[in-house]
């Protein structure tokens, strides 16, 4: 781990001005950014705590909007009783995420701009090559082990799955994520793979809150996480859904995990959920149209079956109750 210096920012305006200077990083929760300058995959120069930030944290109900500090931490929130009323599908994805004792440290900002578990671009002191560490240096998992790897949204600059939970069940509640300079579709935070950037977020953009809509669709939603042992592990594929419209006619969002390098919604999915009742045929077919345009390894082939049969378990339990 490189030497580094350390500022607990006890303003905002503090907090612009430490990350103005090069290297700096933002600390939330730090049990992503720690981790990773422990094995050298981060090299930060000052990390910058933002945790004294109180304006950052809480969740408030307002304008028909449920809003959620992104200084929050994933335990409060999975617990609070306005999330759980309006959006259970948040609670779903906060409580099958990770460990109590991470949840009980982790915020929501962290959460969502946490990095990739790629094996690759965490061992930096084996694998020099990474597009994502280092921009332009080639990626050591092509022909590596891949069964974790993404299948959607790849390039041979990068195939690493974005990780997270939380971020797959807001986009398909349409999340906006607001910074201290501007509101974006969660669906727009997240940079290509291999771009050479995580997400479109400028270097001292601070996250403030992320904020979904407290409707009827908000109120049905669900996920549903498939992994390789019951707890403590990532996805291996997730399935977060949104369900409004009415029961014969469900509008149905449909986001998944843990096979894409960024929270992936399902367009093609969705359009055909929208055009009639929700029948096991109608189903099947829409979720055979889940890994449309996947591309695969001999190691994480096994994915796009359990992609189609994960979102299918979760449409006929979505749907048939309605
Ligand atoms: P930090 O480590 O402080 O920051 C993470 C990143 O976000 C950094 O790049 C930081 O600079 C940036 N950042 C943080 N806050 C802001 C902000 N407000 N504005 C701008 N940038 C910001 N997660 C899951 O979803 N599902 C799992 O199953 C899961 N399992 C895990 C298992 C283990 C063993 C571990 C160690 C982690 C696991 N995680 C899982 C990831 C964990 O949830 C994240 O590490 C955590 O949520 C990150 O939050 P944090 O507050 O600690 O972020
Ligand atoms: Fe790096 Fe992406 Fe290749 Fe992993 S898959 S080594 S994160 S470039």
């Amino acid at each position: 781990m490189n030497r580094l210096a350390y500022l607990r920012a006890a303003s905002l305006a503090e907090a612009k001005r430490a990350l103005a200077a090069p290297g700096s990083m933002i600390l939330a929760g730090g049990t992503t950014v720690v981790d990773l300058a422990k094995l050298d995959a981060l090299k930060p120069d000052i990390l910058v705590d933002i945790g004294a930030l109180a304006a950052l944290d809480g969740v408030d109900v307002a304008q028909g909007r449920l809003r959620i500090g992104a200084l929050a931490r994933m335990a409060d929130v999975a617990r609070n009783a306005e999330v759980r009323r309006l959006a259970p599908g948040i609670v779903q994805s906060l409580e099958l995420a990770a460990s109590a004792q991470i949840r009980n440290m982790a915020t929501i900002g962290g959460n969502i701009l946490q990095r990739t578990r790629c094996a690759y671009f965490r061992d930096a002191r084996t694998y020099a090559a990474c597009n994502r560490r280092a921009p332009g240096s080639g990626c050591a998992a092509a022909g590596g082990v891949t069964h974790g790897h993404a299948i959607l949204g790849i390039s041979d600059a990068c195939m690493a799955t974005y990780p997270g939970d939380l971020a797959v069940m807001l986009a398909a509640l349409d999340a906006v994520v607001h910074t201290d300079l501007r509101d974006l579709p969660l669906l727009d935070l997240f940079a290509e793979a291999g771009s050479g950037t995580e997400t479109v977020l400028a270097p001292d953009e601070i996250v403030t809150a992320v904020s979904v809509a407290a409707d009827a669709a908000a109120a049905r939603s669900s996920y549903l996480k498939v992994r390789d042992r019951r707890s403590y592990e990532f996805a291996s594929v997730s399935v977060a859904l949104a369900v409004g419209g009415t029961g014969d006619r469900p509008q149905v969002r449909v986001a998944v995990g843990g096979v894409a390098t960024k929270p992936w919604r399902l367009p093609s999915v969705e359009a055909v959920l929208g055009a009639g009742s929700p029948t096991r045929e109608r189903i099947a077919a829409a979720a055979a149209l889940a890994a449309e345009g996947a591309r695969t390894t001999p190691d994480n082939a096994f994915k796009t079956r359990l992609l189609t049969r994960s979102l299918e378990r979760a449409l006929l339990l979505a749907l048939e109750a309605s």
